[in-house]
């Protein structure tokens, strides 16, 4: 009934991207855009794309992500970050209305030192909450348990995104 977080560890695995592990986990789906479904990209824009965060802190947690690889925000181009904050508030939409969160964290972690996981290749991370979700989460690393796989979380929020 209740699912671990450690059998899905091989997520990006299955979509063959392991054999160039040494490369940019971020830019590597960003390039192998036949696997955007398996890799649960849920929409591509000109600059960046939407995402679901595989290790998600709670359902629906996305991640909005810019093709270029760095880890400066403050001197990425405006159209840039102009379409990642487009991209943000679309996504944002998506997840009221599939979820009807009682409230949303978004934010960047910047540096190691920040929390980032993937620190040379920023993201934007959304993340819908509810009163007392921290619940259902554990402090130990990798048996968070989640209420929703991820090919559920797909399929819900896949179709707000398919216009345009
Ligand atoms: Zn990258």
């Amino acid at each position: 009934m209740e699912r671990l977080w450690s059998p899905w560890r091989a997520r990006y695995i299955a979509s063959g991207v392991d054999a160039q592990r040494d490369e940019c986990v971020l830019c590597l789906i960003a390039k192998h855009t036949e696997d955007d479904e398996k890799n649960f990209i849920l929409h591509r824009a000109q600059h960046g794309f939407v995402v679901l965060n595989i290790y998600p802190y709670i359902s629906g947690h996305l991640m909005i992500v810019p093709y270029l690889h760095t880890s400066e925000f403050g001197s990425m181009p405006k159209e840039i970050t102009d379409e990642l904050m487009d991209l943000t508030k679309r996504s944002q939409t998506a997840l009221r209305d599939v979820y009807s969160p009682a409230g949303f964290n978004m934010g960047m972690n910047l540096g190691a030192a920040a929390g980032a996981g993937i620190v040379d290749h920023l993201h934007i991370h959304l993340l819908p909450r509810w009163a007392g979700d921290t619940n259902f989460m554990t402090p130990v690393a990798e048996t968070r348990v989640l209420p929703e796989d991820l090919e559920t979380t797909y399929s819900k929020l896949r179709p707000k995104f398919s216009r345009g």
